[in-house]
């Protein structure tokens, strides 16, 4: 590998390679993904885009215009595919559940930082290269300054707005990942410490301001960090890259049935006559698309070290 060749590690791939070596292998080496809408992706990237255009200062039509765009991308041309529609997460309930979010925070407690570029920090892609040859990058939602402290936000929706969700914040890679990647690059005088969970409930009905919405933090120390670049660094040297050089990704069986339903590759991975590798998924389940982390991060402004080419 020439030395500016790099690869790239974001919170998608890093996530799909934690739950499962062959979920990885089936959605970013044969970049193979159903055709039927992942409404929980596609309804996170719809809220997060009307967010950012919130926090840009966008009138609330303008704003839920963007969620909007997102659905008539993602969902529209395969409203065939689906079954009856999710009564979470569809374009007026999310509506609706904006209204109420504008309500709750009507007045930020938060500024808005604004960056050594003169921009603020809304959607702030980050590109910091963990190796010669492995860069972690991504989105952060928000860098905020509260409390006299300069912070991380990330816009998070769950169905269930419990201590047990909380408790999954730590460890939580992601997390770990946007802290390490601010420190890093921004090089503040006290280290950020804390990440505050914009927490959003989906939720069909609920209304209530105070069930549906929280804002919780999340701390890291410098040692925290440090010790995550390290098993990042591991994980991807001693799991992927090693699983990708011999040619063999085990299935995490402990996985598949995690999900509210079925591992949506469970039907390729129970395959009884074809060698996985050789498999040719059925097109009427499956379509080929590249999850390619870095189309994002430049749509929202990330420039690439002169030299560097993404593998
Ligand atoms: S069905 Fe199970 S083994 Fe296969 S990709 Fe999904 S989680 Fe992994």
């Amino acid at each position: 590998m020439n030395q500016n060749q790099i690869e790239i590690v974001d919170p998608t791939r890093l996530r799909a390679s934690l739950q499962c070596l062959r979920y990885y292998y089936w959605e970013h080496e044969r970049n193979i993904i159903p055709i039927k809408p992942r409404m929980p992706l596609i309804h996170g990237i719809g809220i997060h885009d009307t967010l950012e255009a919130h926090y840009h200062g966008a009138s609330l039509g303008a704003a839920l215009q963007k969620y909007d765009k997102i659905w008539d991308e993602e969902v529209v041309p395969y409203q065939n595919e689906m079954s009856d529609e999710d009564p979470k997460r569809n374009p007026r309930r999310w509506a609706e559940t904006f209204i109420l979010y504008r309500q709750r925070y009507k007045i930020e407690p938060f500024e808005v930082l604004i960056l050594p570029n003169g921009k603020p920090a809304i959607e702030v892609p980050f590109f910091l290269p963990l190796t010669k040859d492995l860069a972690l990058a991504g989105i952060i939602d928000l860098i905020i300054k509260y409390l006299g402290q300069i912070m991380l936000v990330d816009h998070k929706t769950t169905s269930y707005l419990n201590q047990k969700w909380i408790r999954s914040f730590n460890p939580n890679h992601q997390f770990s990942a946007y802290l390490l990647a601010a420190n890093e690059l921004l090089k503040p005088t006290r280290p950020i410490t804390t990440l505050l969970v914009n927490a959003i409930k989906v939720h069909a009905t609920d209304n209530r301001l105070e069930a549906m919405f929280d804002r919780i933090p999340t701390t890291r120390t410098p040692n925290q960090l440090i010790q995550f670049k390290e098993e990042m660094i591991a994980w991807w040297t001693y799991s992927v890259r090693a699983a990708r050089k011999s040619g063999s990704w085990p299935r995490n069986d402990d996985r598949c049935e995690r999900w509210p339903e079925s591992c949506v590759y469970k039907d390729l991975c129970t395959e009884l006559e074809v060698d996985y590798r050789k498999l040719i998924p059925s097109p009427t389940i499956y379509k080929i698309k590249q999850w390619n982390p870095i189309v994002r991060l430049q749509e929202h402004g990330l420039q690439l070290p002169d030299g560097v080419v993404i593998i």
